[in-house]
């Protein structure tokens, strides 16, 4: 792969320069996103993870 000073959007897949990436904390990593609105999705689909692993530990 030629990333030399390009990644990858996380979400999308599109590829952005280093340094202007906007980025959300997935696990204990940062993901970088292209745009602003892939880091509120991607950071929407984290929050909902969370928030379902947090539902099913309150029903059992
Ligand atoms: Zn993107």
């Amino acid at each position: 792969m030629n990333n030399s000073d390009h990644q990858c959007c996380c979400h999308c897949g599109q590829p952005h320069k280093q340094g202007s990436a906007y980025c959300v904390i997935i696990g204990d990593k940062e993901q970088a996103m292209c745009c602003p609105g892939c880091q509120a999705v991607a950071s929407l689909i984290v929050h909902g993870n969370e928030v379902n692993k947090d539902e099913k530990r309150g029903r059992k």
